[in-house]
């Protein structure tokens, strides 16, 4: 394809706004999938993204598109996700694309995610059409937001494009837009292959497959092709583009983007970011790679079953292949035995790792409570990071910890913003700045990760309705009064279970514990003492009583399918517990524990 006949470009957006569904008005009316096999956000194609109604990974789809100028364009469109966790994943599609659809619900105007992801598009280099999107709704107010984009983002809006990605008003004319207003690719045909390595996936029928952006020169089925920061050397065995289902073809040209497979044995080989160029008359430099992703929050992953272990690295193998944003080392816990200790980029982003681990792979898996990056500074000098609680030094060793700390930038109504403001003081916030936007109110807040990284987000969305949107960026290290709380069931210490808190806080997070986990451990024969405590100090205590009963009792009668039913569902419960002396405790404890209500 000619280079001016392509046209690449990504749609980003706060949640909620309408990606997903204007990129399927775009697919639909362009015949790109036939309409008996057209289904609402098709390419947010895991179960996972479809449960939750969200994106979570970027996703490609080539469209041809007959323009009014009377020539038909290739369009390459990336759908990417907009919630903070997943901001690594934009920012790579944004290097393989020209150009962004910003999209902005028109009753709702700029949210913190408009502009985090606008930002990353302004420094990607894009051109940027605005999209006002929902005008269908008699709440929106797209002249308003027009004058809000071009104060708050100083982007020109005056021919921003109105839509309805719901009912399909305006989408001809996005699509002429994307034509008129998106820049072509440049490349040199007749250059050495240099193409960029976007994303790579584990498909059992294929093995590993790669999506790559072709900058330079041309790739051929047959080729043979070098990824220049491995060194691995493969064969094109197939070329294909994205539409979105695979369609081969004989090679892609310069600004072209496209997927290739080629019997990828060692999954290391393939690395995000990476350069391929052909094995002889290669390119002689490669392109800047991407920064890696700085994962924040770590936890555990053990398999419930010990024998998973094996298949639980594999699976952690494969997973990383297609998200090069989290991280994983081997650990070992005297409860817990043979697991990983695993970074991420935030909560969410935990939860959809382990629920893809368990589901596309079938493992039971226990997660310890996740944990920031702490800097322990000891009495000799040295500094050590501290990625789990439990290797947490001796205190004699230690002179002071810091811990890291993030600037959020949350934009709220007017009336909910003193609740705002209270839930960051809480949360040891020290406030930065507070601006208006019209009638929303956008305030920068200093706040430490660990405060942050587990529940806050749940939370400042219950307080303002939902109304509330919130974005955050790491700014680096503070010292303050951290300690270690331990947790005891039963007089032993559960070190899958121990945490840093501040110290001010230690009591009341103590107490939270104790008492989330006397209703989430279920009863023994016998009485169990749940105890928090910072050294050997106690400073919570709950304590779950013994159960009188057999469980099948209140099954009086005999009707014995009920009385199975109880028992296999028991043992089903069962398989998800893990004994930590005498006790049993159920794997959602470890997560629900630390969340505060
Ligand atoms: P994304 O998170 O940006 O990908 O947003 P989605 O495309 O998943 O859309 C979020 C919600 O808004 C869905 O329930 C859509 O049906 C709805 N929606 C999208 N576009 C429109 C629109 O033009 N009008 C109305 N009324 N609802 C829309
Ligand atoms: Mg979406």
């Amino acid at each position: 394809t000619e280079l001016d006949r392509i046209r690449n470009f990504s749609i980003v957006a706060h949640i909620d706004h309408g990606k997903s569904t204007l990129a399927d008005r775009l697919i639909q009316l362009t015949g790109t999938v036939a309409q008996r096999d057209m289904k609402e956000q098709i390419l947010d194609s895991m179960d996972i993204e479809r449960e939750r109604g969200i994106t979570i990974k970027a996703n490609t789809v080539r469209i041809d598109y007959p323009a009014k100028d009377g020539k038909t364009y290739v369009l390459n469109l990336i759908d990417t996700p907009g919630h903070v966790d997943f901001a690594y994943e934009v920012s790579r599609s944004m290097r393989a694309v020209e150009g962004s659809l910003l999209v902005v619900d028109a009753s709702q105007g700029v949210e913190a995610q408009t502009l985090a992801n606008v930002y990353q598009a302004i420094d990607a280099g894009h051109e940027i059409v605005p999209v006002l999107n929902k005008i269908d709704l008699p709440a929106a107010e797209p002249e308003r937001v027009k004058e809000q984009i071009e104060d708050v983002i100083g982007l020109d809006a005056h021919d921003a494009v109105l839509i309805s990605a719901k009912s399909g008003l305006g989408i001809p004319e996005v699509l002429e837009a994307i034509v008129t207003r998106l820049p072509a690719p440049k490349g040199d045909r007749n250059a050495p292959l240099k193409a960029m390595l976007v994303d790579s996936w584990y498909d059992p029928y294929l093995g590993v497959v790669v999506m790559i952006r072709v900058m330079d020169g041309v790739i051929r089925k047959g080729d043979r092709i070098k990824m220049m920061q491995t060194g691995a050397i493969y064969g094109v065995d197939k070329l294909a583009v994205l539409k979105p289902q695979m369609v081969d073809i004989e090679e892609l040209g310069p600004g072209e983007i496209g997927i290739w497979t080629g019997s990828i044995k060692q999954v290391r080989d393939t690395r995000v970011g990476d350069t391929i160029t052909t094995e002889k008359k290669g390119c002689e430099t490669p392109l800047p790679g991407f920064k890696p992703a700085q994962p924040v929050v770590f936890c555990g992953l053990f398999p419930v079953d010990a024998n998973d272990f094996e298949d639980l690295r594999d699976a952690i193998e494969k997973l990383q292949l297609n998200d090069a944003s989290f991280s994983s080392e081997m650990e070992t816990s005297a409860a817990l035995g043979f697991g990983f200790r695993c970074g991420f980029l935030g909560l969410l982003h935990l939860e959809v790792i382990r629920d893809r681990l368990e589901r596309e792979y079938d493992l039971d898996l226990i997660t310890t409570a996740p944990s920031v990056v702490y800097k322990i500074f000891l009495r000799d000098g040295t500094m050590q990071e501290l990625h789990n609680p439990a290797d947490m030094p001796d205190l004699t060793h230690v002179d002071h910890i810091e811990e890291p700390r993030i600037k959020a930038t949350i934009m709220v109504p007017d009336e909910y913003l003193g609740d705002v403001l209270k839930l960051c003081q809480d949360r040891r916030g020290v406030q930065l700045n507070l601006t208006y936007a019209g009638n929303r109110a956008m305030v920068e807040y200093d706040l430490p990760l660990n405060e942050v990284v587990f529940d806050f987000y749940d939370r400042l969305k219950s307080i303002t309705k939902g109304y509330a949107s919130f974005d955050y960026q790491l700014t680096g290290y503070a010292e303050d009064y951290l300690v270690k709380m331990s947790i005891l069931v039963n007089d032993e210490p559960v070190d899958a279970l121990s945490m840093m808190v501040h110290r001010d806080r230690a009591e009341m997070r103590g107490r939270a514990m104790v008492e989330k986990l006397k209703d989430l451990i279920p009863r023994h024969m016998f009485k169990i003492p749940i105890q928090a405590a910072i050294g050997g100090r106690v400073i919570a205590r709950e304590t779950l009583s013994a159960m009188r009963k057999d469980v099948t009792a209140k099954c009086y009668g005999g009707d014995a399918t009920r009385k199975r039913k109880l028992l296999d569902k028991q043992k089903a419960g069962k398989k998800k517990m893990r004994q930590f002396g005498k006790v049993e405790i159920p794997q959602a404890a470890f997560i629900s524990a630390l969340k505060m209500d």
